[in-house]
């Protein structure tokens, strides 16, 4: 267990900027998910940490102590990756063991180390297979265990589901929160999966272009985004933003309209707004219920899409104003294509941008 510690880290590659000056705070024991859109720089960073890339500018700290110029192996970490890299001439017990092999550790010390990985991954009867007898997900264990055998201060993550299948995808994210529970291991975390960096961080960081948008708790980033892009990137289906002109600000709310929307005050609006400019109203696609109801901010359109997945109903409406909207309704709901609809939402569930 160890916390680690970046001020202000930069890479560059010539004259390009990749990471632009991150400061990040982990503690002992947290799980810290890096999520962004591919090419935002959540592998550099992550390298960057780990040794593999070297630092441009600013600096890291690993249980206190400035690791910048010390080599991967100095640095008390562990990396799995998305391709397993597990040997395929070596069983299951040989590979979890490697590390300790090349390190020279005595055989009762590894045996018992390679026992107590097998164990917290349920893998104890598989220790003599060969990688090409076992499925995906347990070769993906291989590889946790021989990062685990090693008893790393930090484990890093490098989108290691990726090239699973959804189910098992789904099981393998639950075990790897588990693991950290099991471990109590600071754990950082990369994906570009919005539900994986919910459901497995204690904190979210994300990332855009090579600079941090906003950190924070899963539920505190989903309610209280601070900008539109995180707004957008958490959330499933999307949420949905529309371009309004600003009536009027004024404490309490924002008063904005547009040619879909009749004027309606915004309570949550974040950023400088001021009369006869522009905005970005965002809202969740949960938060659009069809019908007058008792909501106030209204939005006419057309059904154009209906997805009827069982326990959701998604629907998107083309606006008679321009635009779509997407609204999401527990249960499973008919609605026929091309029908006239309705739909409302609650001024405080909304948030209000500023506009790009
Ligand atoms: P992510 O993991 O978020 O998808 P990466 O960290 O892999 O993104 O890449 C971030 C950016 O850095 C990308 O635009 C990529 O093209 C660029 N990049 C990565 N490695 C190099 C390199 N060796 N030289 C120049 N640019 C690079
Ligand atoms: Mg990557």
């Amino acid at each position: 267990m160890a916390d680690v510690k970046l001020v202000d880290l930069k890479k560059s590659y010539g004259t390009v900027d990749i990471i632009k000056g991150v400061s990040l705070d982990i503690r002992h024991g947290e799980f810290v998910v890096f999520v962004g859109p591919s090419g935002c720089g959540k592998s550099t960073l992550l390298r960057m940490i780990s040794g593999l890339e070297e630092i441009t500018g600013g600096d890291l700290y690993i249980d206190g102590a400035r690791v910048n110029d010390e080599q991967p192996r100095e640095r008390g970490i562990a990396m799995v990756f998305q391709s397993y890299a597990i040997f395929p001439h070596m069983t299951v017990r040989e590979n979890i063991g490697f590390g300790l092999t090349l390190a020279g550790t005595p055989k009762a010390e590894k045996e018992r180390a390679v026992g107590e990985a097998a164990r917290v991954l349920q893998m104890e009867h598989l220790l003599d297979r060969k990688p090409s007898q076992l499925s995906g997900g347990q070769r993906q264990r291989v590889a946790i265990g021989r990062s685990i055998v090693r008893k790393p201060k930090v484990f890093l993550f490098d989108e290691p589901l990726s090239n699973l299948d959804a189910a098992l995808r789904v099981d393998m994210r639950m075990e790897i929160g588990k693991l950290h529970k099991d471990l109590e291991a600071t754990m950082i975390y990369v994906t570009h999966d919005q539900v994986e960096a919910m459901t497995l961080a204690d904190k979210i960081v994300v990332l855009r272009a090579g600079e941090v948008m906003q950190v924070g708790s899963p539920l505190e980033l989903y309610h209280n985004p601070a900008n539109q892009f995180v707004a957008g990137f958490l959330g499933s289906p999307k949420m949905n933003f529309l371009d309004v002109e600003v009536k009027e600000a004024r404490d309490g709310g924002v008063v904005v309209a547009s040619p879909a929307l009749e004027p309606v005050s915004i309570p949550r609006a974040i950023g400088a707004f001021r009369s006869g400019g522009r905005a970005v109203l965002g809202v969740r696609p949960q938060f659009l219920h069809p019908g007058e109801g008792a909501d106030r901010g209204h939005l006419h359109g057309r059904v154009s899409l209906v997805e009827r997945l069982g326990t959701e109903t998604v629907v998107n409406v083309d606006l008679t104003a321009g635009g779509r909207v997407v609204v999401a309704l527990d249960g499973d709901r008919p609605f026929d294509l091309g029908a006239e609809l309705l739909v409302g939402f609650e001024p405080s569930k909304a948030h209000l941008f500023e506009a790009a």
